[in-house]
């Protein structure tokens, strides 16, 4: 069976939540369904994907990384083997609330893998680095509410400031 960051693990009513996923779920619940349920279509082309890879290249590539499959994977890592600092990019200017989710969900990861304690660092615009402490019980809520709305229905769209700039606006508000 797959499992990979960009598809999460379905069997059943059983999930393997995915640092992807707990950016959704920090996001927008439509959207976090749609991932879930493999029906997210985000065009290559979109400016904020096609920036996002160009940016990625830049700061990541020569970068050490972490395997935390099938948790997903993160951007890179410093550190040592035994007290890692687990480091997140994050383009957003307002709403890094996503990002620090997926980001404590990587330390969750290392903890259930490795059994080691890391520590998160997320790099914000203009060079600006927010620590980000482990928190595995809110990841667990987090993973708990991933299932729920997995095995839910699809939720009513409601207006965020995030719809503004969302892939998905013109299907929700059309
Ligand atoms: S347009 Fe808004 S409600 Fe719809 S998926 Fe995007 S963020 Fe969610």
């Amino acid at each position: 069976m797959k499992m990979c960051e960009d598809t999460p693990d379905k069997s059943g009513y059983n999930l393997v939540p995915t640092g992807k996923a707990a950016f959704y779920l920090h996001s927008c619940p439509v959207l976090t369904w749609l991932y879930l349920h493999g029906q997210l279509v985000v065009a290559p082309s979109h400016v904020y994907i096609k920036s996002g890879k160009e940016l990625d290249a830049q700061r990541f590539s020569n970068k050490r990384s972490i395997d935390l499959t099938p948790y997903g994977k993160a951007d890179w890592v410093t550190g040592t083997q035994t007290s890692p600092v687990i480091h997140e990019g994050s383009r957003g200017k307002r709403h890094n609330e996503p990002k620090r989710a997926q980001l404590r969900h990587y330390l969750w990861a290392a903890k259930q893998l490795y059994n080691i304690d890391a520590v998160g660092e997320l790099h914000l615009k203009k060079g600006n680095v927010e620590r980000v402490e482990p928190d595995h019980e809110a990841v667990e809520k987090d993973h708990a509410r991933l299932l729920e709305i997995m095995n839910g229905s699809m939720p009513e769209p409601k207006k965020i400031p995030i719809c503004k700039g969302c892939t998905n606006k013109d299907w929700c508000w059309q």
